[in-house]
């Protein structure tokens, strides 16, 4: 019985792995539920799994919960410290991280620090501190599992291979809704538009980053340190029918693929049962009903956000935090109509050119970058 601990379990990937928990109750029990604003859905998730803890926001939506699920016997708690106390509650072997953002960092350190597994959604962990979790993962001696559908099919394509032998790495893109857009129209594209993913059903900001393929800039970034691999040896294939999830080249010439239908519930069941494998719902693949499965390069004049990660982590140090939070800010932005979608990539681009980068030497410090980085782009975008 593996005890899970779900920070984020009203989102997106929190649904699926709970999900995923609901078809094996004889392997996974639930200890801990994390949730920002959906108290309603939080609520039928603590009565369905009874956990022994749950954290919501802030002490308001603290005491409504308490109040409704009156008899209950799951403790409730509220803001970071709660994240922290349901990251690192003693009974819990895994935590699942998330959470969407830079919020998830704090939250997934602790699980790390307090020796726990951890399958990682949350990519703003590694994009935003990737040095310094993996130098945690390895002084802890625990496992970091890929939750990511990219990362995950490069875990599944080295198993049993050695690392020196790999040549590259190839990540697979959809290309998300405005793919084949004639470029000039991308200025006035609309929020719905931009939520309109072809192949997948995700939260809202992990979708409008897959349009602007910022989602894949923080791949490559969650790669390079996942796999400890140089951003040169990370390429990225656009592949609009999301199949191969993605690829690692060996110094051979042979190429490891991972392939299947795109849902998550698949790489969020390996990371739950490494390295065994549990019957997951998901449709299975059938190739003959396909048309044909194409690749192209990204085109940066389309998708300059790809290029500005590729920049940042070429930079390096602090730069891939600003970018990080530029693009939280900027998306959000978007998603309450102050700015265009084309807008986005620019103004990321102009904070980062104010920013010099610098070494992080703690967690505390990448807070501070991450603060600096969202204030430079409310005061661009005059919301400050
Ligand atoms: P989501 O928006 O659907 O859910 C996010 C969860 O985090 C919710 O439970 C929300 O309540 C909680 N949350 C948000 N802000 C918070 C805060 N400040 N403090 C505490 N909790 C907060 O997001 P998602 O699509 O499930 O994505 C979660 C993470 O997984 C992201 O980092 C994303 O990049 C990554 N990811 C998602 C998918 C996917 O298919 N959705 C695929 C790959 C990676
Ligand atoms: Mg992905």
């Amino acid at each position: 019985m593996k005890k899970l601990s779900i920070l984020g379990s009203t989102g997106s990937i929190g649904v699926s792995t709970l999900e995923i928990v609901a078809a094996h109750p004889e392997r996974f029990q639930v200890v801990a539920l994390t949730a920002g604003n959906n108290l309603e859905l939080l609520q039928s998730q603590i009565e369905r799994f009874s956990p022994r803890l749950a954290v919501v926001l802030n002490e308001q939506a603290a005491r409504k919960l308490r109040a409704s699920l009156a008899g209950s016997k799951t403790e409730i708690l509220h803001g970071v410290p709660g994240l922290i106390a349901a990251a690192t509650i003693a009974e819990a072997e895994m935590v699942v991280a998330a959470i969407v953002g830079a919020a998830g960092l704090v939250p997934t350190a602790a699980a790390i620090e307090a020796g726990k597994d951890v399958a990682l959604a949350n990519k703003e962990t590694l994009v935003t501190a990737g040095h310094l979790i993996m130098a945690m993962v390895r002084d802890r001696g625990i496992r970091l599992y890929p939750v990511d559908s990219e990362h995950s099919a490069v875990f599944q394509s080295l198993q049993g291979h050695r690392e020196k032998d790999v040549k590259r790495i190839i990540l697979t893109a959809s290309g998300g809704p405005f793919l084949n857009l004639p470029l000039a129209r991308l200025e006035e594209v609309s929020i719905t538009d931009a939520l309109n993913h072809p192949n997948w059903s995700m939260g809202q900001k992990i979708t409008i980053d897959s349009a602007t393929m910022m989602n894949k800039g923080l791949e490559v970034i969650e790669a390079r340190w996942l796999f400890n691999t140089p951003g040169e040896r990370i390429a990225v294939n656009i592949h609009p029918q999301s199949i191969i999830h993605s690829m690692v080249e060996y110094v051979d010439g042979c190429v490891m693929a991972q392939l299947g239908v795109p849902d998550m519930k698949a790489p969020i069941a390996y990371a739950l049962t490494y390295p065994g494998r549990v019957p997951t719902g998901v449709k299975p693949l059938d190739l003959t009903a396909l048309s044909g499965l194409t690749f192209e390069n990204p085109d940066y004049a389309r998708f300059p956000a790809l290029k500005l990660a590729y920049r940042a982590l070429e930079e390096g140090e602090s730069m891939p935090t600003v970018l990080n939070a530029a693009n939280e800010v900027a998306v959000e932005a978007f998603l309450t109509g102050r700015i265009s979608f084309a807008r986005i990539p620019r103004i990321i681009e102009t904070v980062m050119e104010y920013h010099q980068s610098h070494a992080l030497a703690t967690i505390e410090e990448v807070l501070y970058v991450d603060r600096w980085g969202r204030e430079k782009t409310r005061e661009l975008l005059g919301t400050a």
